[in-house]
């Protein structure tokens, strides 16, 4: 479609900051043909008043946020150990969606819609409601609610694409300082096919893909391990890292989508108050229940922070330096880029995604195939054994 985003350099992400100011309800985020969430744009209703162009980062090659080595880091994990089980690393996501409802704000976060089997964004009002928040969803949001969602001082939960979306948003609006935006840490989203064929896979061990509930980073054994638990009718399914196909494709970094490859937010600048991640690395390689490292990018998160630590909802724990915890995230990019590209093609028209995965795999440099061959061998192994021996062996 010839439209007026169409000329951008890089990929949509759908962030959905086009689609939040549109003044007459032009732009849908729609699934495309490589499985991603994008702008939409209804031509018959677009009036070419450019306030998406004005909003979309793509255009804006001077966004300048704050680089995460000026930014105040902690070691934090939430006093309430319920909550840090559930959660993909120590919970902190959650207690600021506490504190946010206990100022009285709105709090967005993003939930699994168990009917479309999506990632979803959401807004809150009740400590109930941001339940559903808890436990990263490893999948692309669909975040047509910012529109309804910055109509009022909240708290917005994120990708970084995401967050310096509405940081655009609200800026050009004035209204930034109503609003707390909390960033992850991000290794990508992966394309909606790959998830469309873990459901068909995980439907014939459960016999439905309408589950009574899902967690994608279940901490089965402990906090360093990625595990898909998802149960229906009392059945449950357990997708481990070594085994699953979803988590190996993701970890593979292959099938992400081109705006993740390309992404420029993901990095060592933010424009959001917090970023939030796990807190990987050799000082915490044998914490089991999970640490999150949490960087506060603006006075309001570093104030938010102070207030959950010194009302002991969060314990600080030790920290490393800024440099330190950095180098055990992937803040470079991504290898590979020519091959990524061509996958991508394929698997806009493939019937058989598994054609598109081997493709992959055999194009792949000899060190990458052996440790695919590796990762595979390893799944042999019963899983509380594995994990005593990389414990144990500090593989
Ligand atoms: C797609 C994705 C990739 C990630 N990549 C990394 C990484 O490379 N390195 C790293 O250290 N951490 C990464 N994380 C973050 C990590 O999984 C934890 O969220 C982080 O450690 C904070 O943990 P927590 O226990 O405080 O919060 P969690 O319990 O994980 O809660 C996460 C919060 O993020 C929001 N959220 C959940 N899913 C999504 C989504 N799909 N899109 C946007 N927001 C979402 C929820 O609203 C919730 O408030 C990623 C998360 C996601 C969703």
């Amino acid at each position: 479609m010839n439209n007026i985003l169409d000329k951008a350099e890089y990929t949509c992400s759908g962030c959905g900051a086009c689609h939040a100011v549109c003044p007459v309800k032009a732009i849908k985020l729609k699934k495309d043909d490589y499985g991603f969430f994008v702008a939409d744009i209804d031509e018959n209703r677009c009036i070419s008043c450019g306030l998406c162009k004005t909003v979309c980062t793509r255009y804006d090659q001077s966004l300048n946020g704050v680089n995460l080595l000026n930014g105040g880091l902690y070691a934090l994990r939430s006093s309430d150990q319920p909550t840090v089980k559930n959660c993909s690393s120590g919970g902190i996501a959650s207690e600021l969606a506490e504190y946010g409802i206990s100022k009285g704000y709105k709090v967005t976060g993003v939930c699994y819609d168990l009917e479309n089997n999506i990632a979803c964004h959401k807004t809150a009002s009740t400590v109930e409601e941001i339940k559903e928040f808890a436990g990263s969803k490893y999948l692309q949001s669909n975040s047509q609610i910012f529109r309804e969602a910055i109509k009022e001082k909240g708290f917005i939960f994120g990708t970084p694409c995401q967050i310096a979306g509405l940081h655009k948003v609200l800026s050009e609006w004035r209204k930034r300082n109503d609003f707390i935006l909390i960033e992850i840490f991000c290794h990508g989203v992966p394309s909606y096919k790959l998830w469309d064929e873990e459901l068909k896979l995980i439907s014939k061990k459960l016999g439905s893909n309408q589950f009574d509930s899902l967690q994608f980073r279940y901490k089965k054994y402990d906090w360093h391990m990625y595990c898909i638990k998802t149960e229906k009718n009392g059945k449950i399914y357990y997708g481990e890292r070594e085994k699953d196909l979803f988590w190996q494709v993701y970890f593979e970094d292959m099938l992400l989508s081109e705006a993740c490859y390309n992404c420029r937010f993901r990095k060592e600048n933010s424009y959001a108050d917090i970023r939030l991640g796990d807190y990987w690395g050799r000082k915490y390689s044998d914490d089991s229940k999970g640490v999150s490292a949490v960087f506060c990018m603006t006075e309001n998160g570093r104030k938010i922070i102070g207030d959950l630590i010194h009302n002991d909802k969060v314990i600080e724990l030790e920290k490393t330096s800024n440099e330190e915890m950095l180098q055990y995230q992937n803040m470079k990019g991504y290898q590979h880029g020519e091959l990524h590209k061509e996958v991508l093609e394929r698997l806009k028209n493939c019937d058989d995604i598994n054609k598109v995965i081997e493709y992959y795999h055999s194009k792949l440099p000899v060190k990458r195939k052996i440790k695919g061959i590796l990762l595979k061998l390893s799944s042999i192994i019963p899983g509380s054994l594995r994990y005593t021996i990389k414990k144990n062996i500090k593989i």
